[in-house]
């Protein structure tokens, strides 16, 4: 599955905003199973109404959503790239996320200590960021030294590696993140790298509850600086998502609304999440179960099958695809069928969002 860290300084709201995520996707389990795989890992289901139609017409026993992952990541303070508080561990755990939600302090509250003395969500960024870069630094040039001799010895793969290095190393020297420089085509290849500032970053503004529609001077400053980066960000509040993470759906419907919102925190980052990490979602659908299923923007038939199951993948013949839309137009796949909306495809195939998909294959 695909993983976000919840990343931010010490007193941001880290915790609070994980345990009702955590909670919330708990207390809508009534058919969205869910799960604390650890104390500080969560899987939340990713909504999606159109599953739920498909379980309506498909006539199918079971709803299985789709879910993403989040993991609570404790002990980023200044320092923790030279090991200060739990610098090294907290290195690890990010090194191993599919994608970082930076959360950051913007609601005022004297009760609060702040880490930095005052609210400033910028420079806490920054503060957060500084880390990361340094941490990729360090790792980037200890990898550089041994690749360069392999180099200069004629080995052509530690030359290519260089070649993909190198402009990342300029850049985390500058000071700017290792995203900024990723050679384009490369983007596989740097992945594989692991360094913290080529992820994808979503920032939530953990703003004060009473500005939780309309975010405040503090989140506008951040929305500012995510554009200039292309990164996204969302606004939350963590102590509005805390109350209504006890909430029933139709209590918590009426509670967001008088608040002037629409969907919960939750849903924001969910759907954010999965822009960032350029997700998307096709469906299974029969009378056992309606199933969504995740993957990346742009992989064809055979590996989409393979999230099912690698012998799907191996033993790919073809893939019998309806759009989404036909499917629920034509009131099902027998219906859809008919009218011709069935395509069968093959291994080139590019899955799209929301394609219902039966995978023929050989075992
Ligand atoms: P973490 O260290 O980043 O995990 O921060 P916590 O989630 O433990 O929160 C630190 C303190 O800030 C706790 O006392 C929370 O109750 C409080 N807090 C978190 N979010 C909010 C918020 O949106 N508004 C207010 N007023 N307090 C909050």
């Amino acid at each position: 599955g695909f993983n976000c860290g919840i990343v931010g300084l010490p007193n941001v709201g880290k915790s609070t905003l994980f345990n009702a995520l955590t909670q919330t996707a708990a207390a809508q389990a009534a058919n969205y199973p869910f799960c604390t795989i650890e104390p500080n890992v969560g899987r939340v289901a990713v909504p999606d109404p159109r599953l739920d139609k498909l379980t309506e017409i498909g006539r199918s026993q079971k709803t299985v959503p789709t879910s993403l992952e989040f993991v609570d990541i404790a002990g980023l303070v200044r320092g923790a790239s030279k090991g200060e508080g739990l610098g090294n561990q907290f290195l690890a755990n990010i090194r191993e996320v599919d994608a970082i939600v930076h959360v950051l302090r913007c609601f005022e509250d004297g009760d609060i200590t702040h880490v930095e003395g005052s609210v400033d969500p910028i420079r806490d960024a920054e503060t957060v960021e500084t880390e990361l870069m340094l941490a990729d630094l360090d790792g980037l040039e200890k990898r550089a030294v041994g690749l360069t001799k392999r180099a200069r010895g004629g080995d052509k793969e530690a030359a290519a590696q260089m070649t993909l290095i190198e402009p990342m190393l300029a850049a985390l020297q500058a000071g700017r993140p290792a995203r900024t420089a990723v050679p384009k085509g490369e983007e596989a290849a740097a992945a594989k790298l692991q360094l913290m500032t080529t992820k994808p970053v979503l920032y939530v503004c953990n703003v004060g509850e009473s500005e939780a529609a309309t975010g405040n001077a503090h989140s506008a400053r951040v929305f500012a600086r995510a554009e200039a980066e292309g990164a996204r960000a969302v606004i939350v509040s963590a102590a509005i998502e805390a109350e209504i993470s006890q909430m029933g759906g139709e209590d918590r419907v009426e509670f967001l609304s008088s608040l002037g919102l629409e969907d919960s925190g939750l849903d924001r980052i969910i759907r954010a999440g999965y822009g960032l990490l350029g997700l998307i979602t096709y469906f299974t659908c029969g009378p056992k179960e309606a199933r969504a299923w995740t993957i990346t923007k742009g992989m064809k038939a055979p590996q989409a099958a393979g999230v099912i199951h690698g012998d799907f993948e191996r033993g790919f013949i073809a893939a019998e695809t309806i759009a989404y839309d036909d499917y629920i137009a034509y009131r099902g796949e027998q219906g859809a069928k008919e009218a011709g909306k069935m395509k069968v495809e093959g291994k080139e195939y590019v899955v799209k969002d929301g394609d219902v998909m039966l995978f023929r294959f050989n075992v």
